[in-house]
């Protein structure tokens, strides 16, 4: 464990709304049930959704990992509880393990890419949301942390142009967003509409990734018109075709791995079949990541232990491996990031 610990780790790839402590969960999910907004917005959903992470159940699917994101948004729909939401999960990955932080750290990271889908809510705009989030990372972290701004599937043309044009108007402002994602439900929209918003990214220097392939319901045809923006990293990337892979180890794409939110959604049967051995084999560059700690109950300390615990409970590799793996993560982040 001392070795994991004290071995220098990134994480890249975690949601903001699904890495909320759950001690501060269960404050939120406290001070809404008492708020104005719980007589207006408060739906049988909501309130099964947040008991259910309460109670620390586990998720059967990735649709059932879906249907509960709404319960958590509803308690971070104002400029106030987002703060603390951000606040708290900086602290669980960037604090000390041996601080008695609130939230807890387990193990923490030297540096954190932290991503959210901006949401306009009676309370505020999709800008300040952004700028919420932004000077939470900014007051805390500033050498540390950066943010991605993600562009969920579902979103309208209209919006993902408006998230876009966001992130590049904040970060020409000097704010330390470093690049922006792809993400939401996997089976939803087209993402033919959004190829174009990539490409404008890139040209304007923010990193991009992308969720990709993350089921076997995604078209390869799909993952060959994300592959064109030129990705530097992306998500899961579970069901890529060969004709796909050859492409990404050619251009050393780097493959954001998430072992625990892979088994727990079963789009991956057990970590033997893990397609990170087909990366590990070719020396390909990966980030061992988190995805979202708060429904998947895990921790980057948790992932790198999967890599170290010997087969069948974890993947067997070696100190000098899993050191190989944790530089790689380090070398995967947005450039422009770390002064
Ligand atoms: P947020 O962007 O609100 O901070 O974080 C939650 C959102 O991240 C979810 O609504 C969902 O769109 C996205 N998300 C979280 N986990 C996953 C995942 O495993 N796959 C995909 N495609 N999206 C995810």
């Amino acid at each position: 464990l001392a070795f994991l610990e004290h071995l220098p780790k990134v994480e890249l790839h975690a949601h903001l709304n699904g890495s909320i402590p759950l001690p501060l969960l269960r404050d939120l999910a406290r001070e809404y049930a008492s708020s104005p907004d719980a007589a207006t917005t408060t739906s049988d959903d909501i309130l099964a959704g947040v008991q259910r992470l309460q109670a620390g159940e586990a998720f059967t699917d990735i649709d059932d990992i879906f249907s509960v994101f709404p319960a958590i948004h509803a308690l971070t729909s104002t400029p106030a509880s987002l703060k603390r939401a951000t606040g708290a999960v900086l602290s669980h990955f960037l604090d000390p393990p041996t601080s008695d932080s609130t939230y807890g750290s387990v193990a923490s990271v030297a540096y954190i890419e932290l991503r959210t889908t901006p949401r306009a809510t009676p309370h505020m705009s999709r800008r300040v949301y952004l700028e919420t989030v932004l000077d939470e990372i900014e007051a805390r972290a500033p050498d540390a942390a950066a943010l991605i701004v993600s562009l969920d599937r579902r979103m309208t043309p209209d919006v993902a142009q408006e998230v876009l044009a966001l992130a590049v108007q904040l970060r020409r402002e000097g704010r330390r967003v470093v690049g922006v994602d792809l993400c939401g439900d996997p089976r939803a929209g087209d993402m033919t509409a959004f190829v174009g918003l990539f490409r404008t990214a890139r040209a304007e220097g923010l990193g991009v990734t992308l969720h990709i392939a993350e089921t076997s319901g995604n078209s390869t045809a799909e993952s060959k018109e994300l592959l064109s923006c030129e990705p530097e990293r992306l998500g899961h990337a579970t069901y890529l075709d060969e004709e796909a892979r050859e492409v990404v180890l050619a251009r050393r794409t780097c493959i954001e791995i998430c072992l625990t939110s892979n088994l727990s959604c079963k789009t991956v049967q057990q970590l033997q079949d893990h397609h990170i051995r087909h990366y590990l084999a070719r020396n390909h560059p990966i980030a061992i990541s988190t995805d979202d700690i708060l429904p998947f109950r895990t921790s980057i300390l948790g992932e790198y232990a999967l890599l170290l615990a010997p087969k069948p409970v974890g993947l067997g590799l070696t100190e000098s491996e899993v050191e190989a793996v944790a530089r790689m993560g380090m070398e995967s982040r947005f450039r422009n990031t770390l002064s």
